[in-house]
């Protein structure tokens, strides 16, 4: 099989990027049920799809796994995330030649949250501290992989400032990242502000906003809670209207993030990260949304 393409190749493309994030199941039947989301959403032809890294388990072995799976039965081009979590600089080096020699070329470069229960992070004897070591490290084994970084346009949860954290930021992308994702975002203005800002500094790789349809109200407040992300009242106040009705709920939620992404693709947004959750429904809609 080829290797996979570098996603810089593709932020020359004449329309909007469009990439999928999948998280990797815990047991066969979650693997088989990711499959059959992943059949579903192939008319999507996202440009690329990335699948996510535990804390630490089972879970890591299968992002290798389902990596290898989007790749080899769909065709399509992936992106294993790697963090700095429990791992020594030996063992970073291996899973980095395991996805080179496997023609993987795209990794998300991330430090990581602490397994559960663990309030700080600290890194693994002889391991790395920050995305940015991480960066240089995967770099320096193999110059030829095109790496991403994560972004915060509410700001790092854990950064004393936004000042900081940007600068951590320009960091990571001027020792080697290639583009930004995103955390998702509920309220555009976040992104345009956070895009200015990091331009103000020097940061000019592309930027792709994470987008998450919201699609109940305990979902936005639990993503408010785990990311700091801000719920817009008027957001708050659509999905109240919906009571116990999920569908409802979906349909509001698909529309609101229909309207963030033509907002952002019109305000010239390179394209559109989506945290789909596993889940192939809301993608779909969101896709008819931006083809009608
Ligand atoms: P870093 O960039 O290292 O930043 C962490 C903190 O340290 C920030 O506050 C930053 O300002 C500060 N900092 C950075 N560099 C330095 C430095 N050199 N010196 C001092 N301070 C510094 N988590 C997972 O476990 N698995 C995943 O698959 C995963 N995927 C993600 C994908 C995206 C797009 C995003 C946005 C997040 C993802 N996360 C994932 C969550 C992420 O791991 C956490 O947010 C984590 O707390 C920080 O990771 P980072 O790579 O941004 O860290």
């Amino acid at each position: 099989m080829e290797n996979d393409r570098p996603i810089s190749e593709l932020f020359s493309l004449s329309r909007p990027l469009c990439s999928l994030e999948f998280f990797p199941p815990k047991d066969d039947t979650g693997v088989q049920a990711l499959r059959d989301t992943a059949a579903a959403l192939k008319k999507l032809a996202p440009d690329f799809v990335s699948v996510t890294y535990g804390a630490g388990g089972s879970t890591r072995e299968r992002t290798t796994q389902i990596s290898t799976m989007l790749r080899g039965e769909f065709g399509l081009t992936v992106m294993p995330h790697l963090t700095c979590v429990g791992h020594s600089r030996a063992e970073l080096n291996e899973i980095a030649d395991r996805h080179h020699a496997a023609g993987i070329r795209n990794i998300m470069t991330l430090r990581g949250d602490p397994p559960k229960g663990v309030a700080e992070f600290k890194p693994a004897p002889d391991g790395l501290s920050y995305a940015n070591e991480l960066v240089c490290l995967l770099k320096a084994r193999h110059s030829d992989f095109c790496l991403g970084v994560a972004g915060y346009p509410e700001k790092h949860p854990q950064a004393p400032s936004f000042e900081i954290d940007l600068d951590n930021l320009k960091r990571k992308v001027d020792t080697g990242a290639a583009f930004i994702t995103t955390q998702l975002f509920f309220d555009n203005d976040v992104f345009h502000r956070f895009v200015e800002r990091c331009r103000a500094i020097g940061i000019t790789v592309p930027i792709v906003p994470g987008i998450m349809p919201p699609l109940s109200l305990n979902q936005v407040r639990r993503m408010n809670q785990l990311s700091g992300s801000i719920v817009p009242a008027k957001l708050i106040h659509r999905l109240e209207t919906a009571g116990d009705n999920t569908d409802v709920a979906e349909f509001i939620g698909i529309d609101w993030a229909l309207g963030q992404i033509r907002d952002l693709l019109a305000q010239g947004a390179i394209g559109y990260h989506l945290y789909i959750l596993n889940r192939a429904k809301a993608a779909l809609a969101l896709a008819a949304g931006l083809a009608a």
